[in-house]
């Protein structure tokens, strides 16, 4: 086994015993593989292993690695979790099955074209900025709840979870729980939360999917190559 389909292993059972202490099935937790910057053949092992979802952050990565893996293991569902400019709309409606960073209408509203004219539909995620952070994507939790239903009614898209990333240097679970709320008031089901450092935490306040990456695949290269 290598290394990486060992730590998938290692991931799967500590996400089981983390949804056992919640008190929650553990089929209610989804594993994202997080595979950004690693190629194709230190991913292969993973799928080997039996892993078939994964997220990628960057559109033109993903369309470099992903096209030939999918063709090979077609069972595989990508997920979209870096930030979309809307010239890149068409390439993440085409390659991904889950887009999980909606985050402003210019967004909703490239999406929504783009699945009426290639008739694929992702699965969508709004992404919300718990941490007010100047510097990351996501939309003001405080307009959170309309913009879900502003999808819905004004760009005819229904919106499946919310997705967040917490501030690094800050205490995780208030930021968990405000997403597990705002997601109760929009109407939304699926929870986006947790990653290698804290995805324990995460499926205690609710996740239905963790985004693990470098627990399952090391350290990412630096600089990314
Ligand atoms: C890279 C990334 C992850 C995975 O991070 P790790 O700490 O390596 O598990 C999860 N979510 C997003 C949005 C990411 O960009």
């Amino acid at each position: 086994m290598t290394d990486a389909a060992e730590n998938l292993r290692l991931v799967k059972d500590r996400i089981a015993q983390a949804a056992r202490e919640a008190g929650r099935p553990e089929q209610d937790v989804a594993l994202v593989a997080v595979s950004k910057t690693f190629v194709a053949e230190e991913i292969r092992p993973v799928i080997e292993a039996g892993q078939r979802v994964f997220g990628e952050n960057r559109v033109q990565e993903a369309q470099g690695k992903w096209p030939a893996l999918k063709e090979a293991f077609p069972d595989i569902e990508l997920h979209l979790i870096g930030p979309l400019q809307s010239n890149k709309a068409k390439e993440a409606v085409k390659l991904f099955d889950v887009i999980e960073t909606v985050d402003r209408e210019k967004i909703a509203a490239a999406l929504s074209a783009e699945m009426a004219k290639q008739g694929r539909h992702p699965r969508l995620y709004v992404q919300v900025n718990t941490g007010l952070e100047p510097q990351k994507a996501g939309i003001d939790p405080r307009e959170t709840v309309d913009f879900v239903t502003r999808c819905r009614e004004v760009h005819g898209i229904e919106v499946e979870g919310l997705m967040c990333i917490p501030p690094v240097d800050e205490n995780p679970g208030p930021h968990f729980a405000l997403l597990e709320k705002l997601a109760r008031e929009a109407g939304v089901e699926k929870l986006s939360m947790g990653m290698s450092g804290d995805f324990e935490t995460a499926i205690a306040f609710g996740a239905t999917s963790v985004r693990v990456g470098s627990a399952i695949f090391g350290e990412r290269p630096y600089p990314p190559r």
